[in-house]
């Protein structure tokens, strides 16, 4: 529950201008005040936000009547007030659907207004043989069967945001670049809309910031307000997080930390550079170090096998790898001085292997001796579709009112 809610802070006269903005203002001042307090009565909600009880009453009617809270009870003695009935968040109300599409699969995931996973799917699919009409097709088709699922459990899906491998912008939903994929320009979130067909709240972003925010959220960042996220997904993705919260720079294409040169002269990157850290540690060049039989169906696990049993070729590739993540983590470290580097996607279950030559190289390089602390993703593969749904619940939880217009 924490996972979702924020500060709240009740309306003051300066924040808004009209009637309607503060009272869209205040809907999330209520609903987030039930998900961080927890179940509570009206007359309660009032005395501790400071709002009115007539305004609460209205504004719980209307989270009711959005589903996202639900009635239930009656509040026990030693409360504000006569008891009245407790309103709680609705877990069996709304869901968001996080949606990834990678390199090599795709993925579904639907998470209610509690946090609680209701349902998952993963299809293994090699989307660079593939245009994007297809795959966006296969995606809507995974779409499909979600909204049949959680339409069987009582659940309404009201928004959506899909998780990609490249450079997207966030406000206008378009992907400009995916190396990896072979794509550019797509109106993913048009092209998704047109294939979904029932009315959702749809965006999209890039699948290691949402990887980043689910780590900071859920994950083995909790509590780390500034690290730096890079993530192992055929290709290295990064996010960075200052201030608890994602950094995107200007034009919000921040945080490519797969394109950090570390290697001036090395070789070709998909993105048109040379000597990117992808080129180093992405997943196709630490399979070809490591040497072993090409062509595995769980080429990780197999790495990982292989590393566990000893294997001198497959140590020597990882440490390679460690090597050329601490060069690029280092002056991540000298520039922007993070508590912690996370280590996610298909470092996480390399991260025995990988962090010694990492925190050897950070050592060497981080000036003043503040050296970020190495951690390893527990969400796995999971972490950006997870953030995904939980950005788009996030957004509901700021302003419900959004989710008026697509009641379905
Ligand atoms: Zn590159």
């Amino acid at each position: 529950m924490t996972a979702i809610a924020r500060h709240s802070a009740v309306w003051t006269p300066n924040a808004l201008s009209t009637p309607s903005a503060v009272r869209r203002h205040n809907l999330g001042v209520v609903l987030r005040h039930v998900l961080e307090r927890g179940p509570r009565s009206r007359a309660t909600i009032a005395q501790e936000t400071g709002l009115n009880k007539t305004t609460v009453s209205r504004l719980v009617g209307e989270l009711l009547e959005l589903g996202l809270l639900t009635e239930r009870g009656i509040e026990a003695r030693g409360t504000a007030g006569r008891p009245g009935h407790v309103i709680d968040v609705a877990r069996d109300g709304a869901v968001a659907l996080g949606l990834e599409v990678n390199v090599d699969y795709l993925s579904v995931q639907a998470t209610d207004l509690a946090g609680g996973s209701r349902y998952r799917a993963r299809e293994t699919a090699d989307n660079r043989a593939a245009d994007s009409g297809t795959v966006l097709d296969r995606l809507a088709e995974l779409v499909h069967g979600a909204l049949v699922e959680v339409r069987a459990q009582g659940l309404r899906a009201i928004g959506a945001t899909v998780a990609l491998p490249g450079l997207v912008d966030v406000a206008r939903g378009t992907l400009p670049a995916a190396p990896n994929l072979g794509w550019s320009d797509v109106a993913i979130v048009d092209e998704l809309r047109a294939r979904i067909g029932t009315p959702l709240l749809l965006d999209a972003d890039n699948e290691a910031n949402l990887a980043a925010l689910a780590e900071l959220w859920d994950g083995v960042a909790v509590g780390v307000s500034d690290f730096m996220y890079v993530s192992g997904q055929v290709g290295v993705g990064g996010g960075i997080v200052l201030g608890g919260e994602l950094f995107r720079g200007y034009r919000g294409f921040g945080g490519e930390l797969g394109h950090m040169v570390v290697d001036a002269a090395g070789a070709l990157c998909a993105c048109g550079s040379r000597g990117c850290l992808e080129t180093r540690c992405g997943l196709e060049p630490l399979l070809a170090a490591a040497g072993g039989a090409p062509l595995s169906r769980r080429p990780v696990a197999d790495l990982a096998r292989r590393a566990r049993a000893g294997d001198p070729e497959a140590l020597a590739a990882l440490d390679d790898c460690g090597v050329w993540l601490g060069v690029a983590l280092g002056n991540v470290a000298n520039l922007l001085s993070p508590e912690a580097v996370v280590l996610g996607g298909y470092f996480a279950p390399l991260a025995g292997w990988l962090t010694p030559a990492i925190e050897r190289e950070l050592s060497e390089r981080v000036l003043g001796a503040a050296v970020p602390q190495v951690l390893a993703s527990r969400l796995g593969a999971e972490a950006a579709v997870r953030g995904a749904a939980a950005i788009q619940l996030r957004r509901v939880v700021a302003d419900p009112a959004r989710i008026g217009s697509v009641i379905s």
